[in-house]
């Protein structure tokens, strides 16, 4: 928090128009730093305030939720305008009368605990429980209506043992299994890293960081099994932002084909490597009789085979493994510049018999498809490319219909094309075509249709300490006996390590993280260096054992928290499936789209998994989502290492914690990016002065006056009743489902405006006590989401009972907001003239005599001759004149 010496000048005197933040009281002056920390001493001390009722109270149910921050112990802007978000709803939906989940919970497991650790020499329990009191702090001072008895620390036993539970599940289920693949690695991070976290081919905490790949055996949790069902969900999910949905889809990468099988010539079957075929895998079956060679990734296993006995070809190969890994690295391997190099072998087409060549070439990948393509140059830009470079033959088998003859190649037509020099398959339809040979294919032996998917299973296994022990042990007897299902998956899956691996009961969790360990960049997993953590006897034969010294990747903890809240204290499950059909799915989640397929991906699997094994009966976590805008300073990201950081502390200190949060809604939609100027926190502050004063000025109005008598309430006061019923009508509609809390704002500034227009007929009694009761009583309710300090202390002051947001939000009156008079523009010959006003309701005649007797119109149409009125009702009226 700065010094107030610190405070530079220009600062200092933006102070006299902001509101004084002494201690000294004065009627109907605005104290932020008085009413704030009055009011949140009194919520402190009552933590039930904000707390849920029992899933059985009877009341319909919203969960209104915002992401879990990491314990960084500081909150930012950004996080100030996602829970700003978030509280407002919140508010909004307890004052319609919901049972109100509003939860919030640390994201405490993670490598900054770990670095900071080595760079201050505190323990990272330690330095994460502690910035979790800062940042409780600070929340509390922002005053964000949050229920703290369901909070959840993602660190500690009570939570992370039922990571374990989960993991345990999942390695019964055949979900969690280990295998060596080739894998990500951060040197920085000294981990592994999902696919997930690879942000164009760097690391997702380091974004200068190569991302390195080295050959590991990991931990994977199956999330291929559900990527059917990940990607058919989608369309179920109306309140998803459609970008998110289709960055869901893309990384799904969903895609249709064949495999067909090309027998390596001149090779019996067994003789030539693994298989003597090379399987390829193509979206495209129906150009087959146009493939001119077949080419391998550099690491396919035919590959390796030849290599062995071709130094020439080996030498080639290595160079292509050099530049894929670069080219990957970089992560842009679609643009690595194609070149290949010839075997001397030929695969057989099985569809018409032919012999082709046999390449390697260096942008065919090994894990995406079989690592084998068949190359049709006439019919695909990639494949033509290369075989123009190379002089491979280019054969056209596909055309608009059967009588084209000059044809620009490559063609890459498809729905509305045919098969031409095919066999008998010549005259198809390419996408009948397809069908039908991958049957072809399959009643012969030699292939069949296939899907293929761009997601990898998640790789789980993190060479980190602050992270969840993974509860398996290798038991040095090397029996398997341990796990029940230990033949069952590794017959399923023949890479799971075998031998010695044996799964912990549940009797044994949790297995504790030890508190203090050293940690240190060396290479391996920190745990491996602690031997009380690594020596422990088998469960099964009590013989000696060692633990799994990896952790979870931290990606797990955020996947289910959402469901410990609403059960946050029980010590026998996860949390009971009773309360989770109650509130689940998430009525509304709030957070960053940088989440679109890390977080949000893995949490609707966690959901179908946990579906699965019987805990909830909701097959998608969150109804409606929500992707707050960046909060960003001179035109860049907020970030300490460009210095353009403002700290909510400074702001509150200055303006109010209200005035800071109703900015950070104010100053933009919160969809968008928002620029951060201070002197708008000011004006914000300024508003709110001014409603102090005007409530307190007619504070005592309030005692019995209660209903407006319409019929005998003066013009005056009708017009500030429109303008109030009309301003609650908007935001009401607003909270609904758009959400543009700066027009809100906006509109509730403008019912100010005209309030304060209306002071004297308010003085003089010409508007009734009754109507400015309304008007204060709503104005402070409709402020309650957005200012929870401020309007407390107004309803306070008007004797409203109970908790402001405990209120009842008020009801726009259609009848008194419908306009009396509406403006209608009067065009000439299509341009503006004037704009006339007119009864609402009126009818044509009467808006056409209104216009035709406006000054400016009938200068304009004097001497000449009108042919024709047009009339749109309510919205124009154009004069045809000659
Ligand atoms: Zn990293
Ligand atoms: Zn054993």
């Amino acid at each position: 928090m700065p010094d107030i010496e610190t405070v530079p000048r220009d600062i200092d005197s933006e102070r006299s128009t902001a509101p004084d933040s002494g201690a000294t009281s004065a009627p109907g002056k605005y104290f932020p730093a008085e009413i704030e920390p009055k009011w949140q001493a009194l919520w402190d001390a009552d933590p039930a305030l904000y707390a849920a009722e029992g899933h059985d109270c009877g009341k319909p149910k919203f969960y209104c939720l915002e992401m879990l921050p990491y314990p960084s112990g500081v909150l930012h802007m950004g996080h100030v305008r996602n829970y700003a978000i978030g509280d407002a709803l919140a508010r909004y939906m307890w004052m319609r009368g919901y049972n109100v989940l509003h939860p919030m919970g640390w994201d405490a497991f993670g490598l900054p605990a770990e670095n900071a650790a080595l760079k201050n020499n505190t323990p990272p329990r330690e330095w994460t429980i502690s910035n979790i009191a800062s940042m409780k702090k600070q929340f509390r001072r922002l005053g964000m209506g949050i229920d703290w008895t369901a909070e959840v620390t993602t660190c500690l036993p009570e939570y992370y043992r039922w990571n374990q539970w989960f993991f345990l599940k999942m390695y019964e289920a055949g979900l969690a299994y280990r295998k060596k693949s080739k894998v990500n690695w951060c040197n920085l991070c000294q981990t592994v890293l999902a696919n997930e976290q690879v942000v164009n081919g760097c690391c997702w905490r380091h974004e200068d960081e190569r991302v390195e790949l080295r050959d590991l055996t990991q931990w994977f949790l199956r999330i291929t099994k559900y990527a059917d069902e990940l990607l058919e969900d989608l369309d179920k999910l109306d309140g998803w932002p459609e970008k998110v949905k289709t960055m869901q889809r893309n990384w799904i990468g969903r895609s249709e084909g064949t495999l067909v099988d090309f027998e390596v010539q001149g090779s019996g079957i067994g003789d030539q490597g693994p298989a003597g075929k090379i399987t390829v895998f193509t979206t495209r079956v129906d150009t087959i009789f146009g493939a001119t060679s077949v080419q391998l990734a550099p690491e396919h296993a035919l590959v390796k085979t030849w290599t062995q006995s071709d130094s020439q070809l080996a030498a080639a190969v290595d160079e292509m493994l050099a530049e894929q890994k670069a080219a990957r690295e970089a992560g842009d391997i679609g643009a690595i510049e194609k070149h290949g190099v010839a075997t001397g072998k030929f695969a057989v087409n099985p569809f018409n018999g032919e012999p082709v060549p046999i390449w390697v070439a260096n942008y065919i990948l090994a894990d995406y498809g079989t690592g084998a393509i068949m190359s049709v140059p006439a019919h695909d830009e990639r494949d033509f490319e290369f075989a123009t470079k190379y002089g491979l033959a280019v054969k056209r088998v596909i055309a608009p219909n059967l009588d084209t003859e000059d044809l620009p190649l490559p063609y890459t037509g498809e729905a509305e094309a045919v098969l031409i020099d095919s066999g008998e398959w010549t005259g198809e339809g390419c996408l009948e075509a397809q069908e039908k040979m991958a049957a072809f294919a399959q009643a012969n032996g030699f292939g069949k249709a296939t899907i293929t998917y761009r997601l990898k299973d998640w790789g789980v296994s993190r060479q980190r300490y602050w992270g969840t022990p993974i509860p398996m042990v290798y038991c040095t007897n090397g029996h398997k006996a341990g796990s029940p299902t230990s033949q069952n998956r590794d017959a399923g899956h023949p890479a799971v390590e075998a031998g010695g691996l044996v799964a912990l009961r549940e009797s044994d969790l949790p297995v504790i993280l030890p508190p203090q360990i050293e940690i240190t960049q060396q290479g391996g997993s920190p745990l491996g260096r602690v031997p009380e953590f690594v020596n422990t006897t088998c469960p099964v034969c009590k013989g000696p054992a060692k633990r799994e010294t990896d952790t979870m990747d931290t990606f797990v903890d955020s996947s289910w928290y959402f469901y410990r809240y609403i059960d946050a204290h029980n010590s026998t499950a996860p949390f009971t499936s009773e309360k989770a059909a109650y509130w689940f799915p998430i009525d509304q989640y709030i957070g960053g789209v940088e989440h679109a397929i890390l977080h949000l991906i893995y949490s609707r699997f966690w959901t179908k998994m946990m579906r699965d094994i019987g805990l909830v009966s909701n097959d998608e976590p969150v109804e409606r989502l929500f992707t707050q805008g960046m909060v960003i300073k001179d035109g860049a990201k907020m970030s300490k290492s460009r210095g353009n950081v403002v700290s909510p502390d400074e702001m509150i200190e200055r303006y109010g914690a209200d005035a800071a949060r109703m900015y950070s809604l104010f100053a933009a939609p919160p969809d968008r990016d928002l620029d951060w100027k201070e002197d708008g926190v000011a004006g914000i502050s300024r508003f709110l002065g001014r409603v102090c004063r005007l409530v307190t000025k007619y504070a005592e109005v309030h005692a019995g006056n209660t209903v407006v008598d319409v019929a005998s309430e003066s013009a005056a006061g009708l017009k500030l009743l429109r303008k109030l019923h009309q301003t609650i009508a908007k935001i009401t509609q607003d909270f609904s489902g758009r959400w543009h809390f700066n027009t809100c704002i906006a509109a509730i500034m403008e019912l100010v405006n005209e309030i304060v227009a209306a002071e004297p007929a308010m003085d003089s009694g010409e508007i009734s006590s009754a109507a400015i009761a309304e008007i204060f009583r709503s104005l402070v309710l409709m402020l309650a989401p957005f200012a929870p300090f401020f309007t407390a202390e107004m309803w306070q002051q008007i004797g409203g009972e109970g908790a402001v947001f405990r209120a009842a939000w008020p009801a726009a009156n259609e009848e008194l907001a419908r306009e009396n008079e509406i403006e209608v523009p009067v065009q000439v010959n299509g341009k503006l003239v004037v704009v006339v006003k007119v009864p609402a309701g009126s009818d044509e005649a009467v808006v056409r005599a209104t216009a035709m007797a406006d000054a400016k119109v009938i200068a304009r149409i004097e001497g000449k001759t009108v042919v024709k009125v047009i009339i749109v009702p309510g919205k124009l009226v154009n004069l045809v004149v000659k």
